[in-house]
Order: structure tokens, then sequence, then C-alpha cells
């Protein structure tokens, strides 16, 4: 079944840049998010271009530990996804069914996934940078904003969660502009780093885990 998400730890790269402020308002790193909203290509998984076909997905390296570790920690985790490959013809509705369900093969069950199948010009209120889909998201996970991140690799990931009022953390690619990660609040070398950036994450929910750390620097001699 599955192992023990912890067995290897995230280290060694460079968080590229922090917005300053940003941190204002975002609470104490205690406060990690109930719930993560992902960008579903380039950030989970390898972009392919206008994918169809459940056979080409790919998870990026440590991704399926992530989510496995958030799960474990009690995060819900979602998926917001733009795939204007439909309004522009080159995708069907059932292709992107038959990947997204490829993606709940390889990485277990996501509690929500939102979809935005129109076009740049259609003025949809889904498609990144607009907030459409991670509000719909929040409001069926019943998390606040405020609770909620969302990662994703590109400025319009960033953007929606600006625009629907949750914190964000950007994994840029090769291919990300610099432009977009200058303008990120949070960007991480890698997604691992992007969860640590969010707070510390909460222990599972088993009581007698840990020694809280009052009683741990009480009981030093
Ligand atoms: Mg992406
Ligand atoms: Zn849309």
């Amino acid at each position: 079944m599955e192992r023990a998400p912890s067995e290897k730890k995230c280290r060694g790269e460079v968080i590229r840049s922090r917005a300053p402020g940003y941190f204002s308002g975002m609470g104490t790193l205690k406060d990690f998010p109930h719930a993560i909203l992902f960008d579903r290509d380039g950030t989970l998984v390898e972009d392919v271009p206008y994918n169809g076909d459940p056979q080409l997905v790919r998870p990026l390296p440590g991704a399926v530990r992530v989510v496995r570790r958030l799960r474990a920690a009690g995060i819900r985790c979602g998926i917001v996804s733009n795939q204007s490959g439909i309004a522009r013809g080159l995708l069907t509705h059932a292709q992107v069914d038959a990947v997204n369900r490829r993606v709940d093969e390889l990485f277990g069950p996501f509690e929500v996934w939102k979809l935005c199948p129109h076009g740049p010009a259609d003025g949809c209120s889904c498609r990144k940078p607009a907030p459409g889909m991670v509000l719909d998201a929040c409001r069926e996970l019943g998390v606040a904003v405020e609770d909620t991140a969302v990662i994703g690799d590109i400025g319009a990931d960033m953007e929606a969660a600006r625009a629907a009022g949750t914190r964000a953390v950007m994994v840029p690619t090769p291919v990300t502009r610099a432009a977009e990660i200058e303008a990120a609040p949070l960007v991480a070398g890698r997604l691992c780093e992007a969860i640590d950036l969010l707070g510390r994450l909460p222990g599972p929910p088993s009581p007698a885990a840990a020694p809280d750390r009052e009683a741990v620097l009480g009981g030093r001699p």
C-alpha cells in the first residue's frame, strides 16, 4: 500500500524570489493552508500541450510524494486546470476526462477538479487568470479562500489566486517567463519547497505522534 511519505527530505534548492510584504496578513507559519489547489500541466504532470492521451501523463519528479504527504496531514487537494484545447477543437471533453482519470490513478483521487474548457477570447470567468475555478473549488471543499493556497507554474495561476484571495506559490518550469517569476509572490525551485513555503505542515491526525515543542524545551535540564 502507500509508503510512509517522509523517507526523503526536501531541501537544498533556493527560493528564487519573495515579494516584499507578502507575508503580512498571511498569519503565522503554523497556519498551514487547509486546502491546496494545484495547476495540472507543468505543476503536477509534465506539460504535454493539449494532451488527450492518458498514456502520456507523467508525474513531475516528487509530485506524487508531495500530494500524498499533504493528504496524510489532512490537507485537502484539488486541481484547477485551463483546458482551452477543448474550445480550440483540439481535444474532446472525453479525452480530457480520460487524462484526468489517469492523473487520479497516479496521484490518488483529488477531492475537487475544476476545468475551464474555454478559450482566451470567450470571456469566461473560469479561465485562469480569472478566479472562477479557484472560488468554485473552495466553495465545493467548504474551505475559506484565506485557508487555501494555489500552486502553479505560470503567472496566470498566481493571478487567479490573487484575484480569489488565496495564497499562492509558483514552481516555475524552464519555460516560465522571467517576468512572471519576478511577479510571483513566492517562488520555489521544486514542489516540495512550495509546501515548505506555506508553513509547517501539520502532523498526521494522531495525537500521540510527537511531543509538543513546549514540553520538549521545558523538560530540558
Ligand atoms: Mg501549468
Ligand atoms: Zn472558462
